[in-house]
């Protein structure tokens, strides 16, 4: 499953990151994901303890973030939920938009005990 791979992928990023901060421990990992993005937060969940046992992150909780599918309208200046509206401006129909968040997939923070 994609997921899996991303959260491996994850996991040593923030392996290298404790290493060089000499963290031993963390406690819990904040990620910033976007609707457009194509991960599942609900697969995220469900994958997460399989992917950090035995790793530094065992034991840690996951915390995902939804960030919003923004667009802006290019005709009225509208900023309207892109998933919600299905892609039209709400006010004036229209389906011209400028894509303002929803593609983020980051970590946003890493919290240790
Ligand atoms: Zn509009």
């Amino acid at each position: 499953m994609h997921e899996l791979s991303v959260l491996f992928e994850i996991v040593k990023q923030v392996e290298l990151v404790a290493k060089k901060n000499e963290v031993e421990h963390i406690e819990t990992l904040i990620l910033q994901i976007g609707e457009l993005s194509s991960m599942i937060p609900h697969y995220m969940k469900k994958l997460y303890p399989a992917a950090i046992e035995g790793t530094i992150l065992a034991d840690s909780r996951l915390e995902i973030e939804v960030i919003p599918a923004n667009g802006l309208c290019k005709d009225c200046r509208q900023v309207f939920n892109l998933i919600k509206e299905k892609g039209t401006c709400p006010t004036c129909q229209s389906k011209s938009f400028e894509l303002l968040s929803g593609k983020e997939f980051m970590i946003k923070e890493i919290l240790c005990s």
